[in-house]
């Protein structure tokens, strides 16, 4: 916050009442690492900040999450359905999540969205071709596990209607009042991948699934996308961006392809910033509120992967962003 802003609004009180007046989207975090755990992998809920329907972006962790989520008070403002035979938990998945938009077919992005469909509802999953098809060829196919897709191999279920999301077009979905357009990503070349421009009533949050830097391949498929977003920041009408950082810069024993490490990140970001602000480009992404996803935990002992990521961007952040290193079951407004 600006000096400004702090003499306009000296009190914490009414400063926070402000801002919160602000704010268009919550989303649960149901899942934000990168692995190995299996029960905190990439999931998260989106709504309008006012809505109890919501769409899930990528479902690695759902149910697990759901649960975590319940018990950290993140689903207050829910009402629960009495005449329901279901607990809350099963409420919130079958009633509340009225989509799925998914970036890549990862397991660690689509495991609870498999597992959990036994006992979900009805409902469209939102994603480029490629990835639709890999969930209706590797994952529904009768063989991993039933068929719960509309196309592919019979008996088929029909719970999930496959909605193949197109390039340069704003998908409206159904009962959320939201929007989400789809940008290709590379994970790593030849893989595809996908973020997310979500839009509720004029206002732009940004996801992106698991994506490789630029400076990796030929593609240049984060270009494409900052230039989508450049013009946003401009405007102030993109209220958050949520990237991976899956590797920190010294990471024995694994490799960054296909990924972001923060010497890389920093490298995409001073990218947008520069189309933000081509003159002053230290000031374009000024306080944007960056949420850190899919850290992979090397499971080596006396690391702590999240302090070093940390430590290594607060290190090089020139920019002024606002690292926000989410953790599994809050809730967060943007
Ligand atoms: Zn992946
Ligand atoms: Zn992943």
């Amino acid at each position: 916050m600006n000096k400004f802003m702090k003499s306009c609004f000296p009190f914490s009180f009414f400063r926070r009442l402000f801002f919160s007046s602000l704010e268009e989207f919550k989303v649960v975090v149901l899942g934000c690492g990168g692995g190995p755990l299996e029960t905190n992998v990439s999931g998260y809920l989106l709504a309008k900040k006012t809505a109890e329907n919501f769409i899930a972006i990528d479902a690695g962790s759902l149910l697990s999450g759901i649960y975590l989520a319940h018990q950290k008070k993140s689903f207050q403002d829910i009402k629960k359905d009495e005449e329901s035979p279901y607990g809350f938990e099963g409420q919130i998945l079958r009633d509340r999540i009225k989509a799925y938009v998914i970036s890549h077919a990862h397991l660690d992005h689509v495991a609870g969205l498999v597992l959990n469909a036994p006992v979900d509802t009805k409902k469209p999953i939102f994603a480029l071709p490629p990835t639709i098809d890999y969930l209706r060829d590797y994952l529904f196919n009768g063989k991993i596990w039933p068929n719960f897709g509309s196309e592919g191999v019979e008996p088929c279920i029909g719970q999930y209607r496959y909605e193949r999301l197109s390039l340069k077009q704003m998908a409206a979905i159904p009962e959320t009042g939201l929007s989400v357009e789809p940008f290709e990503l590379s994970h790593p070349e030849g893989y595809p991948s996908t973020a997310f421009l979500i839009e509720s009533s004029g206002l732009y949050l940004a996801y992106l699934g698991d994506t490789a830097s630029d400076a990796m391949g030929s593609q240049k498929h984060l270009q494409t996308l900052w230039q989508a977003l450049a013009p946003l920041l401009r405007q102030k009408k993109l209220r958050g961006l949520f990237i991976e950082c899956s590797y920190a810069e010294h990471h024995p024993g694994q490799t960054v392809e296909g990924h972001l490490d923060p010497s890389y990140l920093m490298r995409e970001l001073r990218a947008l910033a520069a189309l933000v602000n081509p003159a002053r480009p230290k000031k374009g992404l000024k306080h944007l509120k960056i949420v850190i996803t899919h850290i992979k935990d090397p499971f080596v002992t006396g690391c702590c992967i999240r302090a070093q990521i940390r430590k290594e961007l607060e290190k090089a952040n020139d920019l002024g962003v606002e690292w926000i290193f989410a953790r599994q079951g809050e809730k967060l407004y943007f």
